[in-house]
């Protein structure tokens, strides 16, 4: 192994209230991995454009423990993914495994001292999953839930109940960062690396202050890009649901003939609306899940820089 850091990569974003706390609890996990694990435990807290005092709060924890931990701020919001990304993109080649962890630690953070253990067993990407929701809110333990249950269905294999609290060996964090696409979903990602796997069970706590930073529409965002990142089954569904309407559509017009010659009604204006309705609403669909390929194509192309780092901290 390289220099035995184990680098603990920590996202943030208007995250005042936790870091305080946050930071005190990692720490002691550094501690704990150097006395029991002979790893070197370090953070690297990676402001994603906060609004707040957050960078302020890095600034000054820096400067108290400058051995062990590290700051990167980057110049504007840019997302859990890709503030995540420009951490592991900082710590490549300057520690022998990362694990990365939300700042609410609402993901137990001891058990990284489970994780570094299999990680010196030799495993090189260890996931961690929780257990069970109850601290979360209902509506929130339900989306979540049938999240990963769509997600299944579309065709992305991921880990049940894994989100972003994992640690991941040096050489399957280059793996990863090789991948080039400019919509991150890392989760699905990770999956596709094929190094040897671990897994480690905790019970996912309630937020210790602060606001959730994913309001549902974020949610839903991520849930969607989920999905068309990682399959085309989107496209198939459009097709199938294609095939159908044509084949009911043959069936109205040969009705719609034969009740033109034999009866004397005039046709309801019913089935007309219905269909047109039907039909409309048919297309729009196909065109929306297209177009929110196209959407991705699109920036893809444009090969656009993830973030830019506007200061660097102890790195
Ligand atoms: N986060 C980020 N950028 C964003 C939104 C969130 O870096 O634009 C970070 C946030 O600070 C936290 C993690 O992503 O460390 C997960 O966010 P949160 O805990 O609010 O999500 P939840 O646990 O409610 O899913
Ligand atoms: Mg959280």
């Amino acid at each position: 192994m390289k220099n035995n850091v184990l680098l603990i990569i920590v996202p943030c974003y208007n995250e005042e209230e936790v870091l305080p706390e946050s930071s005190l609890r990692l720490l002691s996990i550094c501690k704990e991995l150097e006395t029991q694990k002979e790893l070197k435990g370090k953070i690297l807290f990676v402001d994603d454009g906060s609004k707040d005092h957050t960078w302020e709060i890095v600034e000054s924890l820096s400067k108290q423990h400058p051995e062990s931990i590290s700051g990167l701020k980057l110049a504007h919001n840019v997302g859990h993914q890709n503030a995540l990304w420009a951490g592991m993109e900082e710590a490549a080649g300057k520690c022998s495994a990362i694990v990365s962890i939300d700042a609410d630690l609402q993901d137990n953070e001891k058990m990284i001292i489970d994780m570094a253990e299999q990680f010196l067993e030799g495993k090189d990407v260890i996931y961690g999953v929780r257990k069970e929701r109850e601290k979360d809110t209902f509506f929130k333990r339900q989306s979540a839930q049938s999240y990963y249950k769509i997600m299944k269905l579309a065709g992305s294999d991921l880990v049940y109940n894994h989100a972003d609290f994992r640690l991941l060996s040096e050489r399957a964090l280059i793996a990863l960062l090789s991948f080039p696409e400019r919509n991150l979903f890392i989760r699905g990602l990770v999956r596709q690396l094929g190094f040897k796997e671990g897994y480690v069970y905790y019970d996912r706590q309630a937020r210790q202050a602060g606001q959730s930073k994913y309001p549902f529409s974020k949610m839903l965002h991520f849930a969607v890009e989920g999905i068309t990142s990682f399959s085309i089954k989107p496209l198939r569904i459009i097709l199938y649901s294609g095939i159908f309407s044509q084949i009911v559509s043959i069936l109205i017009i040969i009705y719609a003939l034969y009740e033109h010659y034999v009866s004397n009604t005039v046709p309801g204006w019913t089935s007309i609306l219905v269909s047109i309705w039907f039909i409309g609403g048919t297309i729009l669909v196909a065109m929306g899940i297209i177009g929110s390929y196209i959407g991705k194509i699109y920036y893809e192309v444009k090969r656009r820089p993830r973030y830019f780092i506007e200061e660097r901290l102890n790195l």
